[in-house]
């Protein structure tokens, strides 16, 4: 039996196959082939393979997003059997002997190329399909799986640590549970691992080894401990654990239908924080009352190319009308920083997370944000829709944004499109600069919703991606707590409410902390709903809240 400690961020035990991720090589063998013949029927079926996938990813892309998402995977088909490509890599592999995936890669390049140098941004935009099509088929043809689980059953996933443009692209249904050796508590992987509600153990550091891989592997995202193929005992011990957890969770669903009140009467919205409308029936399964964070970057992420309006209507339409009726905070776009998307060419930045992100890249390149917001108004007919704006600094900054929602709403009447007239317009409070503004800010949205990963990594000055900082990134800070009621009470003084859409809402220590301080709405991860009411339904705020104040303001309090 062999013992890993790392930290858990996603609590739950898990057993499967240990199963390294496979991140695509970017360095292609070249070699001279002795049989082109062969090595044409090779790269034929690798094509025709290609093509096959493609062809199973349109149907599930029309059955979860459309006809328009499906037409992305079949431009790609064409793509892949396009008889000038193909002749080109012919050419190359009968009159240079050049083995195939060298083949692929040099007619690829040569076709982006020409892709890239034409007048029309249509074409130009082909660039990114020809390769996206030609690295299916050299990871074919190398054997590589590009970021994918080549296991036929489920697996607990090892890696050094995976982007959210990784993390979008995984088979869900494949994972059991994640280790990573680097990673932090409020990256994207922990932050997905909560979302499908299983276990995840990041900080392993370099203790798996690549034997390892295949045997046994019981993960206790409670203790952060990996056990490689565990003596009778252990086992016994973490399958006793497993099955306590069963009946913790059969307990937790007579919670069901119960709302969400404290002893003595005060009730709190309890929402779901998600990241594509695969998520929609675990929040519904959880009996959670609306979404209180779409994190529409996913979407972006999840695309070769800038997702059109009409790809993202589907998308949007589809969370709402899934959620039938319940209201759904969907935020804009928020990339940059951890989140880079290849497509968006932005520069190479020094400080990221302090740079051209979020809500800053949708005002400097407002087509990309007017597309979003038209997507997001005609969606708005479906359902109760919220929108908000991440990384505000600025009360300019909202006024822009709204003007932009003026604008889209004024051309779909123009146009004679619905949409809905209730839309809430909200912002993230994650800057401090935004917690001290709030009384300003207040003025000019319905709600608020806090985002205490960002909240905590700039009020503290500390990278929330950074495993090495650990003790220094403390979300219970009492400067991120004193902020958060300063927030809470500018926003009620103006008649707007506040949600709390960090991963700190989930923290059960800090419940009745954030009830006394008088937050709305806590959107956490479908898993965490029920434990979260169960932990509201228990306090008596008139018991607590006082004191709770009181220390949260007291000169004692200074951590
Ligand atoms: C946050 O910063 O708390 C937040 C919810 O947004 P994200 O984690 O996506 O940055
Ligand atoms: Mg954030």
């Amino acid at each position: 039996m062999i013992s890993v400690q790392g930290k858990g961020v996603s609590t739950g035990v898990a057993i499967g196959p240990l199963y390294y991720y496979q991140r695509a090589k970017s360095t292609i063998r070249r070699f001279e082939v002795a049989d082109t013949e062969a090595e044409w029927a090779r790269f034929k079926a690798a094509q025709q393979k290609a093509i096959d996938q493609l062809g199973e990813l349109a149907e599930k892309a029309r059955e979860e997003a459309g006809d328009d998402a499906a037409m992305l995977f079949e431009t790609h088909q064409m793509m892949a059997e396009d008889l000038d490509y193909e002749e080109a890599i012919q050419g190359l592999i009968n009159d240079t002997r050049l083995n195939a995936e060298a083949a692929v890669t040099d007619t690829a390049a040569q076709f982006a190329e020409m892709f890239a140098g034409m007048d029309d941004p249509y074409m130009q935009a082909r660039a990114a399909d020809v390769k996206d099509v030609s690295g299916r088929i050299i990871g074919i043809l190398t054997g590589v799986v590009q970021g994918g689980i080549d296991s036929p059953v489920p697996v607990i996933l090892a890696a050094d640590d995976l982007a959210p443009s990784e993390t979008v692209q995984l088979d869900k249904t494949k994972i059991l549970g994640f280790i990573t050796e680097g990673g932090s508590g409020s990256s994207h992987t922990a932050i997905l691992a909560r979302t499908m509600g299983i276990p995840a153990i990041i900080g392993v550091g370099d203790q798996l080894k690549p034997e390892y891989e295949g045997r046994e592997v019981i993960i206790d995202g409670s203790t952060g401990n990996v056990v490689i193929d565990a003596d009778e005992a252990t086992k016994h011990y973490l399958m006793a654990k497993l099955d306590e957890q069963r009946k913790v969770q059969e307990m937790l669903n007579l919670l069901k239908g119960q709302p969400n009140v404290t002893k003595d009467g005060h009730s709190i919205r309890i929402y779901c924080n998600i990241g594509s409308p695969d998520d929609v029936p675990a929040v519904l399964g959880n009996d959670a009352g609306g979404v209180g964070l779409f994190r529409s970057e996913f979407l972006y992420l999840n695309c070769d190319d800038y997702p059109s309006e009409d790809f993202q209507f589907e998308a949007y339409k589809k969370v709402l009308s899934d959620m039938g009726g319940k209201e759904v905070v969907i935020r804009t776009l928020d990339i940059g920083a951890d989140k880079q998307i290849g497509y968006f060419n932005l520069p190479h930045e020094e400080n990221p997370a302090m740079g051209n992100r979020a809500l800053r890249i949708c005002l400097n390149r407002p087509e990309i944000f007017h597309t979003q917001l038209r997507a997001l108004f005609r969606a708005s007919a479906f359902g109760k829709l919220g929108i908000m704006f991440p990384m505000v600094t600025s009360v300019w900054e909202v006024k822009e944004a709204k003007k932009m929602c003026e604008r889209v709403k004024a051309e779909l009447t123009k146009e004679g499109i619905p949409y809905g007239e209730d839309v809430e317009i909200g912002i993230m409070i994650e800057t401090p600069a935004a917690a001290v503004m709030s009384d300003r800010l207040a003025k000019e949205v319905d709600f608020f919703s806090c985002g205490t990963n960002d909240l905590t990594q700039y009020t503290l000055a500390c990278d929330r991606q950074n495993a090495d900082l650990g003790r220094f990134f403390n979300p219970h800070h009492p400067a991120v707590l004193r902020l958060l009621k300063m927030v809470c009470d500018n926003a009620h003084k103006n008649g707007v409410w506040v949600g709390i859409c960090g991963e700190l809402g989930a923290d059960l220590s800090l419940t009745e902390t954030f009830l006394s301080i008088g937050i709305d709405e806590l959107s956490v991860s479908p898993r965490t709903v029920l434990p979260l009411r169960q932990k509201v339904r228990e306090t008596t705020l008139s018991e607590c809240k006082e004191k709770l104040l009181a220390d949260l303001l007291s000169d004692e309090n200074t951590i």
